[in-house]
């Protein structure tokens, strides 16, 4: 009997796993189309279920033992409401149909796990599933199936040691499942902070420049249409911190972080901070004339309205900005940047404060 225990718990462990990885946005071929995934995961727990109950244990002639109340919980972690109510229907009517041909008990046992599937997906639209409260539900699960278990007993109580054992196997399995889906999801959640990290300014929390390199070299492989890299530098920056103080500059380097990202919408493009001063802006559909555009948009913007540094403090800077285009200027990372910042730097001789687009700068 243990070992038949044991493969069921791996078809339940299989399941488990099925219904959390692949459905996960960290790692690499995860399922598209999220809208399904709830139906997905409803029809896997439900043929686990099925496959549970043929591998199933038989503790008499009546009770079978197995955990397919378990994947009808699990499925609702991950599933959300939908998820146990496929399940549990799924399952109850393998139950009824496939497994016996419809006797009392099976009849029973189907209803039993369609009713659960119902009542638990109903709770869980008001009270969402999670590792936290999942429990709750399992609760729920175990104790209707135990009574239905002494209910088909009955009067042959003497058999309670049959009762006892579905609870075991059912704490044991639910809970060492559970441990281990929650040991995952901390694992996942802390690749995608590290992920985060890794390409995030500390300062700014714009994109830093590495990730820069990474979106440029998307839009160079992906795009079919041309685009524009902007390429800023605020200008004499060194004199204001020797004036306000390096905690005021700090203060300026995020005020323009933010007031980039209000100038630059997430459909439109990307802004990053590739190092001390120095931010970029890729702006995805743009030909030489919107990068210049949006260049001078961004100059006016900083030059127009002082940075407020502490309560009583406004500054006001300018800044220096060079734009690049592709493909007119360039098909590689390194050509766009080398002419966006090599038209920023012609800004700076001309006087700073001004725009230059990379094809009208002269020689
Ligand atoms: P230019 O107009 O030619 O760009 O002059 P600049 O003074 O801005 O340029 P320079 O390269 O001489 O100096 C850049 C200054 O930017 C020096 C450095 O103190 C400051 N800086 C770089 N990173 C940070 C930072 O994270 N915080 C602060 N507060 N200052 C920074
Ligand atoms: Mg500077």
């Amino acid at each position: 009997m243990l070992f038949e225990l044991l493969i069921n718990f791996c078809i339940l462990f299989t399941f488990a796993v099925l219904s959390y990885w692949p459905f996960q946005d960290v790692v690499r071929s995860n399922f598209p189309f999220p809208k399904t995934h709830p139906y997905i995961i409803g029809i896997i727990a439900g043929l686990a279920g099925f496959i549970l109950m043929e591998s199933a244990v038989n503790l008499s002639d009546l009770i079978i033992l197995d955990a397919r109340h378990v994947v009808i919980v699990i499925s609702g972690i991950f599933g959300g409401p939908i998820a146990p109510i496929i399940s549990g229907l799924i399952i109850g009517v393998t139950r009824m149909f496939i497994m016996e041909e419809f006797t009392t008990t099976g009849i029973l046992a189907g209803l039993n796990v369609i009713l659960m599937g119902i009542v638990i997906g109903a709770f869980s639209f008001k009270y969402r599933m999670t590792f936290r409260n999942a429990h709750l539900y399992f609760y729920y699960a175990t104790a209707q199936t135990a009574l239905l278990i002494v209910y088909i007993m009955y009067p042959a109580l003497n058999n309670v040691h049959e009762v006892l054992y579905y609870i075991i196997y059912s704490a044991f399995s639910f809970f060492t499942v559970l441990f281990i889906l929650i040991e995952l999801n901390e694992h996942f959640k802390k690749i995608r902070h590290t992920e985060l990290l890794s390409e995030t300014d500390y300062l700014t929390g714009l994109y830093n420049n590495r990730k820069f390199h990474q979106l440029t070299h998307s839009y160079i492989t992906e795009s079919t249409k041309p685009f524009s890299m902007i390429s800023i530098d605020i200008d004499s920056f060194k004199k204001v911190n020797d004036i306000y103080g390096h905690p005021a500059g700090d203060e300026i380097l995020r005020e323009l972080g933010k007031r980039l990202k209000d100038l630059v919408s997430e459909n439109e493009g990307y802004v990053t901070r590739n190092g001390g001063e120095q931010f970029a802006v890729l702006i995805a559909n743009s030909p030489p004339a919107m990068g210049l555009y949006l260049g001078e948009r961004i100059r006016s913007s900083v030059a127009s309205t002082p940075f407020l540094v502490s309560d009583n403090l406004e500054v006001s800077i300018t800044v220096s900005v060079g734009v690049s285009s592709y493909p007119d200027n360039g098909s590689t990372i390194q050509e766009l940047y080398s002419a966006a910042d090599s038209a920023m730097y012609e800004a700076k001789a001309n006087g700073r404060n001004r725009v230059i687009h990379f094809t009208n700068k002269k020689a």
